[in-house]
């Protein structure tokens, strides 16, 4: 298994940690164009609660996180910037090519990560995407969750998965490099279904994935469906039996970006074992200390 320290190491020839960076942006799962209360899993911030706000510019954003990280990292660490709220490419095409521009600029970053839906990549956008990618490394994260349409349409998603496979071929087909995000615990679906979603994204032709656990949070649909005992959360085991299932099927060129991740702690209703953060690594170094 390739994983993406690793990955990075061999391709910029140091560790690589990512500034996280919020754009003035929505989604169309928020503003009304496919609903207003988003997934059914998502907080109110768009799955970027660890970003700095938005209202800074993105150079101060990324000054902020390089100061935040500064006595944690080597020196010599490289940054990736990283566009996490919402969805990054919804918007106008001049926002972004600028937001970019700023970011590619910036003198400690190394490359940029973009996280975005597969429906919000229009020809102007795809443009701005080619050529901020001339410039400096450029990844898109995908946030695929599932490749079974019932499932996504259980959590609202709001497009087919075949939407998927065709932004992953034309945004391979610029040259960049595509990673995409798998949930492992939505509800209706099986252990089966799950490994299906990460053969489905190999076969399409990702290049990265990061998987991460269902987090069941305050204030979201599947929190109250939650709270009501309707679904339930995945435990430890079960999920790292279903990532150790991922992790032999995915060939060994597409890079594993992350395990799991880390749920707002402030939000989280379950699995409660996600926030032990601690806990989390010291498993995974045990359990996968021959893959890694
Ligand atoms: S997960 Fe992404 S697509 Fe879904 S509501 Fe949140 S920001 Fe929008």
């Amino acid at each position: 298994m390739i994983t993406a320290d690793r990955y990075y190491k061999e391709r910029f020839g140091r560790k690589m940690y990512k500034a996280a960076i919020s754009l003035d942006v929505t989604c169309p799962n928020r503003d009304g164009t496919l609903g207003t209360s988003g997934c059914a899993f998502c907080s109110a911030g768009g799955s970027g609660e660890f970003s700095a706000p938005r209202e800074l510019t993105v150079t101060r954003q990324i000054d902020e996180a390089v100061e935040r990280l500064r006595n944690k990292v080597p020196a010599g660490t490289g940054y990736i910037a990283y566009f996490q709220s919402f969805t990054n490419t919804y918007c106008d095409p001049s926002y972004l090519r600028r937001a970019l521009e700023e970011a590619s600029s910036h003198p400690k970053v190394a490359a940029v990560s973009v996280a975005t839906r597969p429906d919000c990549l229009p020809d102007d956008i795809m443009d701005v995407l080619a050529g901020i990618s001339q410039k400096i490394p450029l990844f898109v994260e995908l946030g695929l969750q599932t490749a079974d349409d019932e499932v996504a349409a259980g959590f609202g998603r709001g497009y087919k998965t075949e939407v998927y496979d065709r932004a992953v071929k034309a945004l391979k087909d610029i040259g960049i490099n595509v990673i995409t995000h798998i949930i492992f615990g939505l509800p209706g679906e099986t252990p089966d279904m799950m490994i299906r979603s990460v053969e489905h994204a190999v076969n399409a032709g990702t290049d990265g994935l990061k998987f991460t656990c269902l987090y069941i949070l305050k204030g979201t649909a599947y929190g109250k469906l939650f709270e009501e005992g309707k679904i339930a959360a995945l435990d430890m085991e079960e999920y790292f039996d279903i990532v150790e299932r991922a992790i032999d099927v995915v060939p060994s060129d597409v890079v594993i970006h992350r395990l799991t991740g880390d749920g707002p702690k402030n939000l989280l209703l379950a699995p409660l074992w996600t926030s032990d953060k601690r806990q989390v690594i010291n498993y995974i170094n045990r359990r996968f200390k021959d893959r890694l």
